[in-house]
């Protein structure tokens, strides 16, 4: 069976991808799936992410992929939920700094955004849609507690991974590397859900 991740964001397709094939601790059956990334269809549409909710995004992406491909289709929306911003930049942590904005120049304002705030409270929050071709979506959730730096630390992942540190731990999820994000992260919480639908 073949699953499309129906994303363009190259760090969550290398999430996704490794979690569907190891992360997870799949059994067997699951193994059989063979992930393919929109880069296998280079035409596919472009989506609109204007819904009002991540699963609302979810669900949209993975229901144009799913009817463009005839594939079993999963697309991932997420954002990072700051208590000191009132919840900011969440649904719009991808354009909040601008449409063509680079992971660096999100990070600078955000952290221009918390300076001089003690309180820096955070969560990431996934949404993740499945679509089987000609059927509804399915959507799960999945939300990973923590706080915000005062500095970027850390090399791997992407977004605003050097600036997060997961509760029960000291370091950013861009320090703690993919193993262990993998296994703690808003996504792989949401991914362990969505295996059922699969
Ligand atoms: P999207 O709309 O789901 O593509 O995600 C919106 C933005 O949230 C991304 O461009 C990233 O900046 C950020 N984001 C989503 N997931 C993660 C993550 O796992 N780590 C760091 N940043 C993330």
């Amino acid at each position: 069976m073949k699953l499309v991740l129906a994303t363009h964001n190259q760090g969550k397709v290398k999430e996704l991808t490794k979690m569907l094939r190891v992360g997870a601790g799949l059994p067997s059956p699951y193994q059989q799936i063979e992930v393919v990334s929109l880069k296998a269809y280079p035409d596919a549409p472009e989506v609109v992410e204007d819904g009002e909710t991540y699963m609302e995004n979810a669900a949209k992406k993975a229901s144009a992929i799913a009817e463009y491909t005839g594939c079993l289709a999963l697309a991932d929306d997420a954002g990072l939920e700051v208590d000191a911003l009132n919840g900011a930049p969440g649904i719009h942590s991808k354009r909040w700094a601008g449409e063509d904005a680079t992971d660096a120049i999100r990070i600078a304002k955000l952290l221009q955004a918390l300076e001089g705030r003690t309180d820096r409270r955070a969560r990431f929050i996934a949404a993740i849609a499945v679509v089987h071709p000609n059927s509804v979506p399915k959507g799960v959730r999945g939300v990973c507690e923590g706080y915000i730096t005062h500095a970027p630390k850390g090399e791997t992942g992407f977004g605003y991974d050097p600036v997060f540190v997961p509760d029960g731990y000291e370091q950013t999820f861009a320090e703690l590397g993919e193993e262990i994000k993998n296994q703690i992260s808003h996504r792989a919480k949401a991914l362990k859900k969505a295996l059922y639908w699969l």
